[in-house]
């Protein structure tokens, strides 16, 4: 099928032909065929890089440039860095007159400016929120893509992505629904839920050859047995994976390499500098220095950006959230400018943003899972893995191998992963966290008036698809009579409605029962408080993440607990318990912003807490958005004395700096290490 003929404005199809796209690829012809430039609402289930977004841009022009019903397109993703990835990619339809936007910023608004724009690209938390202030643009949306949707089974984020789509198709029924997912088992399933049709296919444009190998060779899922040959080293010296990575690099290929933890990610790095090195072309270790000076002067220098632009320098790096965004960002580009050869990341990085390469090395099919151990990854997430094999243009095939070191553990992967296909997407919204909050949303944006009313709500949902809804029903009482014990909610007549405090929580996207603790820290109404008390109240919520205490640390922190339990909001939990540990937890996680706000430097955060600045800006991020929430709630129950308190340590976590620096910090341009 020509791109030529196909029923799109003809500035569109003159872009498309001067980059080179003419003729679709055979999935996304199928979709056409499907009628999903005709309105219909599709799931669109293929393998990375066969071209889903392209489909995408041609439905959103449809939209946006006339031909079909005209309205906004608004495109959801999982992840910030893969929104900004997206803005990027489709800035270039700016040229046919399309205003498109990244809805980015902060949970409590309503961002009214962007009811100018065509295409609004939101990560699925963000526009979640946006819709709890209703905005009068939600019903000129006539096309949504949900990107990744199979992330419908992730225990954090499917219940967000899926109660989004409920409430939107309750909202604007009529909106065309585009579904994008990786290949998965019951993809049928997705598509009858939304009432759409549906294309799978594993069609690729670059075929993939899947393995696993064992002791100098790898055995290919189509028989193909290949040697690697070794590299010429002393007996101390080798190493599989580093002949794994100059076999790739030799025929002018890259590699990922997936490993299990941060540590691994570091030290596979550092142990391929040398062997990386050797293979560089001319020029390339000049580039690469410029690259990793540049690194250095990214933010502020710690013993891991050194570490990083160590590795870099050799052609190595490694990837993982313990890095910045832009340290992040400047790895990818120069991988996909092939000056860095081998990328040692850790999972993260399968679900993130598009990064092809020949080979993908799964090293390590095992993760650390909190109260569970060393679990196996699923092979929904290995088949990701390996999907990012292959770079078009560059390879006219890719290569996923499993890295094994016994011959029974070769054979268990084979069956495990290799020849197995996904499992299937469960939903996860009948989780008691989950419903609690979206209940309370449904109700405060006037789409359930009552206990039926909620009931029927829900019914739309992929969970009362799955499970049908009488196996929630307890559940669901349970959430209500929740929030009707907490204010949230109150009966009026036959019905349900909103409280005021309600309404706020519900637009300040915070956990129901996160403002519950608030709330009950803050009624004590005590003036003068330090600001380690606000940090460990918003610490003690559910929606804050925590840091990981260790052995060793428990002691110190539950000393420093001892000598500071006056200042806690909350009664502290017999020691020994669960909720004690976790109390231990939410304390070293609120020392360590305490340490931001008194100007620790970065790198003595890293060392103390043995985290990354990618981390250090992560949990800043959530301490900022529940303090604001907390500010919030204050000043809607008129307890002053912490209301102002709290609005100076949310400037405090902005900018990471002392109570006397403020006035500074209020300048334009200066910032913490200036100030
Ligand atoms: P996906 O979203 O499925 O991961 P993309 O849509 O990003 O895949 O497509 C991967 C690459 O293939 C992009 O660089 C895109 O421009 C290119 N591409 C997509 N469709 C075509 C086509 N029909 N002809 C040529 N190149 C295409």
């Amino acid at each position: 099928m020509r791109v030529d003929e196909l029923p799109i404005d003809g500035r569109a199809k003159a872009l498309y032909a001067e980059e080179g796209i003419s003729e679709l690829y055979p999935p996304q012809a199928d979709a056409v065929s499907a009628g999903v430039l005709e309105g219909k609402s599709l799931v669109l289930a293929i393998p990375t890089a066969s071209g889903k977004t392209l489909v995408a841009e041609l439905c959103a022009i449809r939209h946006i440039m006339g031909q079909g019903p005209r309205g906004k397109v608004l495109y959801l993703v999982p992840l910030r860095a893969l929104a900004s990835e997206k803005r990027d990619e489709f800035s270039r339809l700016g040229r046919l007159g399309i205003k498109i936007v990244l809805s980015s910023g902060d949970y409590d608004s309503n961002d009214p400016s962007l009811g100018r724009y065509d295409l609004i690209i939101a990560t699925n938390e963000k526009a979640d929120s946006l819709f709890r202030h209703r905005p009068p643009w939600v019903e000129a949306i006539t096309l949504v893509v949900a990107d990744e949707v199979h992330l419908l089974g992730d225990g954090s984020r499917g219940p967000t992505l899926e109660s989004l789509l409920t409430r939107l198709r309750v909202i604007n029924p009529r909106a065309q629904v585009l579904a994008l997912s990786a290949t998965i088992r019951n993809a049928d399933e997705i598509a009858a839920w939304l009432k759409a049709g549906l294309v799978t296919s594993s069609w690729r444009p670059v075929s993939l050859k899947e393995g696993v190998f064992c002791k100098g060779s790898i055995m290919f899922k189509d028989g193909e047995v290949r040697q690697v040959p070794p590299r010429q080293v002393r007996g101390s010296e080798k190493d599989p994976v580093a002949d794994i990575a100059a076999d790739t690099i030799k025929g002018g290929g890259q590699m990922l390499v997936f490993t299990g933890s941060r540590v691994s990610a570091t030290s596979i790095a550092k142990r391929l500098e040398e062997p990386v090195r050797q293979l560089l072309k001319a020029g390339e270790e000049r580039r690469l220095m410029d690259l990793s000076s540049k690194l250095l002067g990214m933010g502020e220098r710690t013993r891991l950006s050194e570490r990083l632009a160590r590795s870099v320098s050799y052609g190595v790096a490694f990837h993982h959230a313990g890095l910045t965004y832009q340290q992040r960002k400047a790895v990818e580009d120069a991988f996909r400018a092939q000056l860095i050869k081998v990328i040692a990341s850790t999972p993260t990085l399968a679900a993130g943003v598009n990064l092809p390469s020949r080979r993908v090395l799964i090293y390590d099919y095992k993760r650390y899972e909190a109260g569970l151990g060393r679990t196996n990854i699923p092979i929904l997430e290995e088949k990701q893995m390996a999907g990012r094999a292959g770079r078009p243009r560059y390879d006219t095939v890719g290569e996923a191998i499993l890295f094994s070191r016994t011959e029974e553990e070769r054979e268990f992967l084979m069956e495990q992963y290799v020849l197995a296909s996904p499992e299937k997407v469960w939903s996860k919204l009948g989780v008691a966290s989950s419903l609690r909050s979206h209940i309370l949303a449904s109700i405060t944006m006037g789409l359930a008036h009552s206990l039926d009313g909620i009931f029927e709500f829900l019914d739309g949902s992929f969970c009362a698809y799955q499970y049908g809804m009488s196996s929630y029903r307890s559940s669901v009482l349970e959430a209500v009579s929740s929030l009707k014990s907490s204010g949230m909610i109150r009966e009026e007549g036959e019905g349900l409605v909103p409280t005021p405090l309600g309404a706020r929580v519900s637009e300040l996207y915070i956990d129901p029962a996160s403002a519950k603790v608030m709330l009950d820290g803050l009624r004590v109404r005590r003036s003068g408080l330090p600001s380690l008390s606000y940090l460990t109240l918003v610490c003690h919520t559910p929606d804050m993440p925590k840091l990981y205490v260790r052995g060793k640390e428990a002691e110190q922190v539950m000393a420093y607990l001892q000598d500071n339990s006056d200042l806690l909001l909350y009664d502290l939990p017999e020691c020994g318990s669960f909720e004690y540990e976790m109390v231990l937890a939410e304390v070293k996680t609120a020392l360590m912003l305490k340490d931001w706000i008194e100007e620790s430097t970065e790198d003595q955060i890293v060392e103390r807490f043995d985290i990354g600045s990618g981390d250090i800006h992560a949990y800043v991020e959530s301490a900022k958005w529940l303090v604001h929430a907390a500010h919030e709630l204050a000043r809607l129950m008129g307890y002053h004395e912490s209301a102002a308190p709290l609005r100076s340590l949310l400037i405090r976590i902005e900018s990471g700096v002392k109570e006397e620096l403020l006035p500074l910090i209020s300048l334009r341009g200066v910032g913490r290490v200036r100030a």
